[in-house]
């Protein structure tokens, strides 16, 4: 395992009915219809969720490992980096862990540069890992798939939601009919940022986009001529996809100076679509569940120079 260096950051979370009734009326102002309340996970393992793990309870964490410096200008390939290693640097259990959340796939593995929608969970040495990956085909499309080889690696990046992956008290958020201009997270944290200001509060969780059309992005293979940041989005490549698509995201109100990346969301489904989430393209049809937990503690692994 390469040891790459750790900061770690306890976090003071706000309790769960606190941050329900807070999203409960500050969604109204982004959703002709908006409800959020502290509920029982439903078993994600069951579809339309399709998580490795029936909850998002017990020891919750969030790891922010490198970062989009090292895609571009040009990919740094010696950062490629292991699910189960960065579970062990997040100090998770030893009997049972589980993360969910949004990255860049394992290039080595993959044979090209990809998304991935991080799902893997362990019980003991049984790993179960539901890890799907995003890329782009011979004909420019988009393929959405599992992971080659039951691989449980990733490389340059990723954006981890971490627990025991046991069933308990969630934040439920139902939203349709979007009025504002903002996605439904970047929704979530203007309302975090209002009322907590500097206090971070960082969340991670599931979401599915039940009804409707979504923009997601897909990473083509790496580029051969180095990228600046603004010619990033010419190179990536956008699709609008269909509902249902199961939604990983890890998000944080604000950044307390460990150079975070400030949400990230990637997206799978069964029907062959998935990739990174925008927003919605169907405000009046779109239609959301999410179920989110607080993450306790913070890791910020090889953040970038
Ligand atoms: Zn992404």
């Amino acid at each position: 395992m390469h040891n790459w260096p750790t900061e770690k950051l306890s976090l003071q979370a706000p309790n769960l009915s606190e941050l329900a009734s807070l999203l409960d009326s500050g969604l109204k102002a982004y959703f002709n219809h908006a409800a959020s309340s502290v509920a029982a996970c439903p078993d994600l393992q069951q579809a339309p969720f399709h998580l490795a793990a029936s909850g998002i309870s017990g020891k919750e964490c969030i790891a922010d490992i490198g970062g989009p410096p090292n895609l571009h200008p040009t990919p740094k390939l010696d950062r490629k980096y292991s699910l189960l290693d960065t579970m062990k640097e997040m100090e998770m259990n030893d009997e049972r862990g589980f993360v969910l959340g949004a990255g860049a796939g394992p290039f080595h593995v993959v044979g090209m540069n990809s998304e991935l929608m991080p799902n893997l969970s362990y019980e003991g040495s049984k790993i179960r890992n539901l890890t799907h990956l995003a890329k782009i085909g011979n004909k420019d499309e988009c393929i959405c798939e599992p992971v080659p080889s039951n691989s449980t690696d990733f490389a340059l990046m990723a954006n981890l939601f971490g627990s025991d992956g046991i069933r308990g008290d969630v934040i439920k958020v139902v939203a349709r009919g979007r009025i504002g201009k903002l996605n439904v997270i970047a929704a979530i944290q203007e309302i975090l940022k209002t009322k907590y200001g500097q206090r971070p509060v960082s969340i991670g969780g599931v979401f599915i986009i039940k009804k409707g059309k979504a923009l997601l992005h897909v990473m083509p293979d790496f580029s051969l001529d180095p990228l600046e940041v603004n010619q990033v989005k010419d190179w990536l490549r956008f699709f609008e996809m269909s509902a249902p698509l199961v939604c990983l995201t890890v998000f944080h109100s604000h950044d307390p100076g460990l150079n975070l990346r400030m949400e990230h969301t990637h997206c799978f489904s069964d029907h062959g679509e998935g990739g990174h989430y925008h927003n919605d393209t169907t405000p009046d049809e779109v239609e959301y569940e999410a179920y989110f937990n607080t993450a306790k503690v913070l890791y910020r692994i090889d953040q970038p120079e």
